[in-house]
């Protein structure tokens, strides 16, 4: 069973490429009993999506709805430089 550690590295991983077959299915059984895992995975999708629309130029009001607070939590992590 992989550590949440491993499985938020992995989950960045994936974002960028096809992990392999063993890791992707580790991943996801983690996934599948980890909340928080899977929030954070649901949270660096949101965050791509943002950032491809904003690199699109096409900015999020149309496309996405977020609270006040998920928006003030993304310029945060954004501020900071987040490694993704
Ligand atoms: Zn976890």
């Amino acid at each position: 069973m992989l550590t949440c550690k491993e499985v938020s590295r992995l989950v960045s991983e994936s974002l960028d490429q096809r992990l392999p077959f063993g890791q992707r299915v580790a991943m996801r059984l983690h996934l599948l009993m980890c909340r928080a895992c899977r929030a954070y995975k649901n949270r660096m999708l949101l965050l791509r999506k943002i950032l491809w629309l904003y690199a699109a130029g096409k900015g999020v009001s149309s496309e996405i709805k977020l609270s006040e607070k998920v928006r003030d939590r993304i310029k945060h992590l954004l501020s900071q430089n987040y490694p993704f």
